[in-house]
């Protein structure tokens, strides 16, 4: 049986399955946040903190964004899985 890992994604909330065989979602190493397909695909070039507030704070409280950062979008980091 494959491992289907639940979670939920970090912009939405909604529970998905991430893994290939599936396909709701991926895993974004660099964050270590999970984000579903449609939410990757409504933000190309990256979640806007602004609407996004959780995960606004979650990337501060990481230190992955700089507290002046304060709205706006920040880009996704570059996917280091093979495509
Ligand atoms: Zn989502």
């Amino acid at each position: 049986m494959e491992q289907a890992f639940r979670t939920a994604c970090i912009l939405c909330r909604r529970s998905m399955r991430l893994g290939p065989s599936f396909g709701e979602g991926r895993h974004i190493a660099a964050w270590n946040v999970a984000v579903c397909h449609p939410c990757r695909a409504e933000n190309p070039d990256g979640p806007d903190l602004e609407r996004y507030p959780r995960l606004a704070a979650y990337l501060r409280s990481k230190g992955l964004v700089g507290t002046g950062a304060q709205a706006g979008f920040v880009p996704w980091p570059p996917d280091r899985e093979a495509a």
